[in-house]
């Protein structure tokens, strides 16, 4: 069983390792951006609610995303583990999340702040499969699935401040707090990302 959490700023790599990760575990991929961006594509009510915040670079209630991750673990995809991707991000929903799951691991990818606005201005990603590219190495404007890419709008620089803020005021914190429960693993994400790959499983295997 491996209950694992990712976490980081924006931009730091999380969704790309994630999906590297669950394949090789056979876990869940659990992303509230990907499922947050699904509720949007879908107009509900759910989505339209969180549109508003996401669209000013806030985060959404932690309400909603409580309700959203107590249900998500809970389907029959997750009973060999899962990986949080962008969950936690405040104290309140690692407390939550403490109430309904035990967690194994959590790995912080650390990135120099410099290097983050570069990483998620560039970032092109595919609404039918949520992979993440980036347009100083993927030339192409279609994705390995035939999807073509698209820029997020909460990508723009405008926003991406905001959001960079959010982390530090927010969610930062939780690097101490995943630390005090001796859970914590943080692995350098200024690498390659075959590097920072080989660094999460040594991580992940030590
Ligand atoms: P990134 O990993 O690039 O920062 P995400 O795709 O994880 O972005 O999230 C996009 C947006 O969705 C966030 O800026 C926030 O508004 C919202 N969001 C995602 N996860 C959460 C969460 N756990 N709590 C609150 N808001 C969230
Ligand atoms: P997050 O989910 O943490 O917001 P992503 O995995 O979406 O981050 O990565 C953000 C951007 O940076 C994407 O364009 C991705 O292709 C690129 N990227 C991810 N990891 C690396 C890396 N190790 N080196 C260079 N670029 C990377």
């Amino acid at each position: 069983m491996e209950r694992l959490i990712f976490l980081g700023p924006p931009g730091a790599g999380k969704g790309t390792q994630a999906v590297k990760v669950a394949e090789h575990f056979g876990i869940a991929h659990i992303s509230t951006g990907d499922m947050l961006r699904a509720e949007m594509r879908g107009g509900t009510a759910l989505g339209m609610a969180a549109k508003s915040y996401i669209d000013k670079g806030e985060l959404v209630p932690d309400n909603v995303l409580i309700a959203m991750v107590r249900e998500r673990v809970q389907a029959a995809d997750c009973a060999n583990g899962f990986l949080l991707d962008g969950f936690p991000r405040t104290t309140a929903q690692a407390d939550a999340l403490a109430s309904f799951s035990e967690i194994d691991r959590v790995i912080n990818i650390e990135v120099p702040f410099e290097l983050l606005l570069a990483r998620i201005c560039g970032r092109r990603m595919c609404a039918a499969c949520g992979k993440a590219y980036h347009t100083s190495t993927h030339e192409s404007e279609l994705c390995s699935c035939g999807e073509t890419l698209y820029q997020r709008d909460d990508d723009r620089a405008e926003t991406v401040s905001r959001r960079l803020r959010a982390y530090e005021t927010n969610t930062a914190p939780l690097i101490d707090y995943y630390s005090a429960c001796g859970l914590l693993e943080t692995v350098r994400g200024d690498q390659g990302i075959a590097k920072v790959a080989e660094d999460i499983f040594a991580a992940l295997n030590g």
